[in-house]
């Protein structure tokens, strides 16, 4: 069976041959750079760079999917923040374009064919044509709560929950739709399955507001957008689980953080695959071949799916590990 037929039956739990094996976030690393030649911040703005680092994910890696879109800044710069892309070694960050919850969000009509969005974009058509037969391309969006971070900025969007929820939900209704825009787009790029990147963490947003705010967007989402969908969450999300699995969304990408990755595998039900489960710090960063082996062995016993990193790997760690985890992994079912 094929690399791509593996991820994609594993996001539907499928019986496949071995455990599928991939990432959903950037699995790229200073180390990672040297052996491709292609380098942060260029590789988040030229195409053909961005390519080349993500298709990596397969060729060096030995990953069942690549996925190019390493920042978190994309769509957000194609709606007029401002974005500092970064160094070698340090990922991007963004500045809010609005001041106050109740600002007007224009969406520029041309924001896919601004850079945030049509240098992914090229770089997904470059990729599916490099790779499409044999390896799941996988492209990434941000849902309207993270979006409303970069927006409005982190404090004024989670206080607005409380003082202001109606404009919390007149803005998140225009910037779905930037999420749908950019996932279509992006489907027609020719992206497999889509990351949905939503920032709800425990620190940020309490279980009640994932469930009052978000989930009917995430719901709504996996009835929109026409591929699979995987949702990246950070952090410990055991207490919102359940509200997650009841959106319908094909699979979940989970954080190591869970206290007990059993117990998430219960909760997350018989229907919704879980993908990660690989702590980027203890395992990835600071582990050896020996210890990322038990860790690997450990959560696909457990029920991952789609076993790799949790998150976006560190820029430090080193990336013999994350080929150790496709070593270990194509042994086991
Ligand atoms: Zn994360």
């Amino acid at each position: 069976m094929k690399p791509r037929d593996i991820f994609l039956r594993g996001l539907r739990r499928e019986p496949t041959p071995r455990v599928a094996i991939g990432s959903a976030t950037s699995i790229v690393t200073t180390d990672l750079m040297d052996e491709v030649g292609a380098a942060f911040p260029e590789a988040h703005l030229e195409a053909e760079q961005m390519a080349r680092l993500a298709a990596a994910g397969h060729t060096l890696l030995g990953y069942d999917n690549v996925m190019p879109l390493f920042s978190v800044w994309h769509e957000s710069s194609a709606l007029g923040c401002a974005v500092d892309w970064g160094t070698r070694g340090r990922m991007p960050d963004g500045r809010p374009m609005c001041g106050a919850i109740t600002d007007e969000v224009i969406v520029p009509k041309d924001f896919l064919n601004r850079p945030g969005c049509a240098v992914p974009l090229q770089a997904l058509r470059l990729l599916d044509k490099q790779l499409g037969d044999e390896v799941a391309i996988v492209g990434k969006v941000f849902g309207p709560w993270t979006l409303g971070y970069h927006v409005f900025g982190v404090q004024e969007f989670l206080i607005s929950t409380l003082l202001d929820p109606d404009a919390v939900r007149r803005a998140m209704r225009t910037l779905v739709q930037v999420t749908i825009a950019f996932a279509n787009a992006q489907i027609d790029a020719g992206a497999d399955a889509l990351c949905l990147a939503d920032h709800c963490t425990r620190d940020l947003c309490a279980p009640e507001s994932y469930r009052d705010f978000v989930a009917e967007f995430h719901q709504e989402l996996h009835e929109t957008i026409a591929c699979p969908l995987i949702l990246h969450i950070c952090g410990d999300t055991s207490d919102r689980l359940q509200y997650i699995r009841e959106t319908g969304i094909e699979c979940f990408h989970i954080d190591s953080k869970v206290p007990s990755m059993a117990k998430a595998r219960e909760l997350a039900g018989t229907t919704m695959a879980l993908m990660g489960g690989i702590s980027n710090i203890h395992t990835i960063r600071n582990g050896t071949l020996e210890s990322v082996g038990e860790d690997v062995r450990e959560k696909v016993k457990i029920g991952i799916d789609i076993i790799g990193p949790e998150c976006a790997v560190p820029l430090d760690a080193p990336c013999e590990n994350l080929k150790e985890i496709t070593r270990v992994a194509r042994t086991l079912r």
